[in-house]
Parts: C-alpha cells; sequence; structure tokens
C-alpha cells in the first residue's frame, strides 16, 4: 500500500513538474513515506530526517516533506521535533499534493486533515518498473482488530468504483505490465458498502476479461469475509493466481475475541478447507502476531496447531508492538521480551519446517512461472546444477520468476532465451525454503532422463 501511495505521488509530483533525481545531494525536494504499523517504522523516520537535516546545511535549497502512516498520526510531532521539516501531509489528502507544494514555498505546511477520495478521475501514477503493477481497490478499514493503527491512519474503508478499477488496470496494460496486484487493507470487503457495486469475486471474474493481462493478484484478504463467492472466483478465473494471503493473527480464541478478529480458530480452519476444495493447487501464507497481550502458553499452543493444520507456504510473523491510541495499549498483561522471542523462534521453527516440507513435493511436478529476467551466474542455486547433468552453475542461462502461487523461481532455460514477462513451464528440480529451482522445458528433463 505504501508502494502504491509513493507511486501515486510520484505521479503528482511529475505532473508539477519533478523529476527524479539519482542522488539525495542532487535533490530539491525530499519525501519520507513514512509507516507506523509497528514502532521500529517510526523510530526509522526521526533518524532520516535528523540526516537530512544536516543535508539541508550544505543545501540550503532543499525541501524536505513527511507523509504515510506515521505523518498522518503525528504530523504535529513531527514538525515539532524534526526542524528540517518543511511540509507534513497524510494518507488521504494525497490529491491535495499540487496545492500543498505551492503553500510550502511560502510557509512550512502541516495538513493532515482527510478529504474524501475523488473517484471521478484516475490519479496519475508515476508505476514503478517490472511486470507488476499495483492497483489499489480500496482505502481505509472498517474493521478496528484492537492491535492496529490502520483505520487510525488510513480512515474508514472507501471502495473505488468498478469501472474506474478496471480503465487503471486496462491502463496499466497498455504501459506493458502483464500483470496486476489488487491493494486494499481488506479486499474481499470490497464493493459491501457501495450498493449496486461488484462483490470482490465479481470483481476479480471482470478483470479476467481484461485483454493482453496475463495474471491478477490481490492482498490483503480478511478470514471474515472470506467466502464461496471470493473463493469460486479464484477458482474458476484463469488469470486470477492461485495464491491466497489470509492473515490468522493468532491461533487461540482468546486472543482473537481480544483482538476482535470476528472468527474463531476453528471458524478460520473451515475457510482453509473451502480454498483448499475449490482452489486447485492453492497456495496460503498468512501473518501471525506473536505475545498479543495475555497470551497464554496453551494460547501459543493454538497458533502453532493452526500453523500445522493450515500448512501455510510462509507466514509473515511479528512480535506484537502496542500501538499508541489502539484499544490493545491499554492492556496491562503484556508479555516480557525473552518469552516473546522465545515463542517468535519456536513458530519460526514450525513454519521453516512446513515451508521445507511443502517445497519438498513441488519437486517433480511442473511450475508456470513468469520470467522477470536474467540472474547472475554466480546467484544461480548453488547445488542445482548437481541434478541436471547438462547446466553448469557457472552457466549464464539462469533466469529468475514467479510461479503462479507466489513462489520465487530460478530456472535453466535449456536451448532458449526467455524474455521478462515470458509465461513458461518449468520442471521444478529443488525446493529451497526461500525459492525453489528447475528446468524449462520440462521436455528437456525428460530427454535427459531418457539419455
Ligand atoms: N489488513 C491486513 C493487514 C494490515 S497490517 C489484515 O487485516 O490482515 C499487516 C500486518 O501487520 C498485520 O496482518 C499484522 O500481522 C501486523 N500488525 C499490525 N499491527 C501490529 C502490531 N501492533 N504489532 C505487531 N504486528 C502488527
Ligand atoms: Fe488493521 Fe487489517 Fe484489522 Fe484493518 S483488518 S484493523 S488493517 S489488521
Amino acid at each position: 500500500m505504501n508502494r502504491y501511495d509513493t507511486e501515486t505521488i510520484t505521479g503528482y509530483l511529475e505532473a508539477e513538474g519533478y523529476e527524479e533525481t539519482e542522488s539525495n545531494e542532487a535533490a530539491d525536494l525530499i519525501l519520507l513515506n513514512t509507516c507506523s504499523i509497528r514502532d521500529k517504522a517510526e523510530q526509522k523516520v526521526y533518524s532520516q530526517i535528523g540526516r537530512l537535516e544536516k543535508l539541508k546545511k550544505t543545501n540550503p535549497a532543499l525541501k524536505v516533506g513527511v507523509c504515510g502512516c506515521f505523518a498522518t498520526r503525528d504530523g504535529e510531532a513531527i514538525a515539532k521535533r524534526g526542524k528540517a521539516v518543511d511540509l507534513v501531509f497524510g494518507t488521504q489528502n494525497i490529491a491535495k499534493l499540487p496545492m500543498l507544494l505551492e503553500e510550502m514555498k511560502e510557509r512550512r505546511v502541516v495538513d493532515t486533515e482527510p478529504i474524501a477520495p475523488d473517484f471521478t478521475e484516475l490519479a496519475p501514477m508515476a508505476r514503478g518498473g517490472g511486470l507488476n503493477a499495483f492497483v489499489s481497490i480500496a482505502r481505509g478499514c472498517d474493521n478496528f482488530c484492537t492491535f492496529c493503527v490502520v483505520p487510525y491512519t488510513r480512515g474508514p474503508e472507501w471502495s473505488k468504483p468498478s469501472e474506474l478499477i478496471v480503465d487503471e488496470v486496462e491502463r496499466a496494460v497498455e504501459e506493458g505490465f502483464r500483470e496486476v496486484t489488487l491493494l486494499g487493507q481488506n479486499v474481499n470487503s470490497y464493493g459491501r458498502k457501495s450498493p449496486g457495486e461488484l462483490t470482490f469475486g465479481g470483481l476479480m471474474r471482470r478483470l479476467n476479461d481484461v485483454n493482453g493481462l496475463e495474471r491478477i493478484r490481490f492482498m490483503t484478504s480478511h478470514p471474515k469475509d472470506c467466502d464461496e463467492d471470493m473463493v469460486d472466483a479464484m477458482g474458476e478465473s484463469p488469470k486470477v493466481c492461485e495464491h491466497l494471503h489470509l492473515p490468522v493473527q493468532s491461533g487461540a480464541d482468546a486472543v482473537l475475541a481480544r483482538m476482535e478478529r470476528g472468527y474463531s480458530a476453528d471458524e478460520y480452519l473451515e475457510k482453509v478447507s473451502l480454498f483448499r476444495e475449490r482452489v486447485k493447487d492453492g497456495v496460503l501464507t498468512s501473518d501471525v502476531i506473536i505475545g498479543f497481550p495475555g497470551e497464554r502458553d496453551e494460547d501459543f499452543e493454538g497458533t502453532l496447531r493452526v500453523l500445522r493444520e493450515a500448512r501455510y507456504d510462509n507466514i509473515y510473523m511479528f512480535k506484537y508492538s502496542p500501538r499508541p491510541g489502539t484499544p490493545a495499549f491499554d492492556m496491562t498483561d503484556t508479555l516480557p521480551e525473552e518469552v516473546l522471542t522465545e515463542r517468535f523462534e519456536e513458530a519460526s521453527r514450525v513454519q521453516r519446517e512446513m515451508t521445507e516440507n511443502l517445497h519438498a513435493e513441488l519437486v517433480g511436478g511442473v511450475q508456470e512461472v513468469m520470467v522477470e529476467g536474467a540472474v547472475k551466474p554466480k546467484s544461480a542455486p548453488a547445488g542445482c546444477a548437481g541434478c541436471l547433468n547438462f547446466a553448469d552453475e557457472t552457466d549464464s542461462n539462469w533466469y529468475a520468476g514467479r510461479s503462479r502461487g507466489n513462489h520465487r523461481v530460478q530456472l535453466y532455460a535449456e536451448g532458449y532465451t526467455p524474455e521478462p514477462g515470458d509465461v513458461v513451464e518449468v520442471k521444478i528440480m529443488r525446493g529451497g525454503v526461500h525459492s525453489l529451482a528447475g528446468v524449462s522445458p520440462p521436455s528437456a528433463v525428460a530427454m535427459e532422463e531418457d539419455a
């Protein structure tokens, strides 16, 4: 989401005549797009501002701005503490940027006041390179999970009209993107507050018809809004990749209730079963918070049980970070750091084993991979050449890309040179924790085995 905001902000800046510079030293304007989801992210901002303060001494014309979630939460405090800061704006008034830049020429500006999104036309976007374009389909969140700052920093949920999303996706395809990732804090509650709007499943089906688009991804989905309509649309739309990121947060009912997530562990696992039934070769990932206030040993065991039963390909795991202003911040039964670390390490071990097993199961199968580009011979997967008689580890015929399930795949292209964006079949020969490796086309392996 932050990257999408950066691309939008860059789009506005380019429309105002700004150009990207090679270095901070050459810049007239530096904007820090900040995050406040955990405490660490906020601390980094102040050290960055300190560095820019020094740069301003050598270049007094330099203007410094701070935006993003942290700016929305603490704009005044940032301006007070960061003497170098000329501009602060929020996540919900990016569209005002051209006006704020004008104002900044005269005086210091702090404006984090939300404005309603303008859904009548597309914002100017300056997309990053690569094959995948981020497309935001909704803003904000209404869920108010008790640990989370997002509803405070990004405001209430607004779904972008589906016609505008289709326009944005078509425009990205015209610009050469082959894949889109639909973004929202809770993509699968899409349209629920807009009478007559498509459901999230309906949106996926509609986008599946966009010519020239190869793949559709999306994140993040909330378990409570994961329903048959969505899962069936995934299973039935060929362009929608079979990857579902479905954050569980905890596997203990008592903790889930205090987090106000709106589901029990068993209800969550029922959604997982639905996904497994309806989406062939589905890949599941998750977010887990370790050490929410009051998490008992048996609660943590519940989380380990979910890791084992859900069979996640991978998870993002976070130690609980108290965020001022959230209901959980006032919960007093926080856990000592040693307990958090111990549980974090144990959950990491369990997940690592799950990932290893799942990736080992993929060996011998064929994955459809979208090629991103060549990899340097020295970063080709060590030891993989050993499983192929013809591939040499120092050979330059190694490429990398993503499977439909979002695995990073390194592939040895036998007898041809794939281009970025090509979709190729790869016979998987090795499954590591972080990536898979194999040979394309798969027939090359069969020929090798026959020989
Ligand atoms: N809307 C998404 C997630 C947004 S934040 C969802 O509901 O799943 C991304 C992840 O950061 C969350 O899934 C959660 O695991 C983590 N997170 C959010 N607040 C946190 C906090 N206070 N401490 C630790 N992790 C947190
Ligand atoms: Fe935060 Fe996600 Fe919960 Fe919204 S649904 S409050 S973004 S964790």
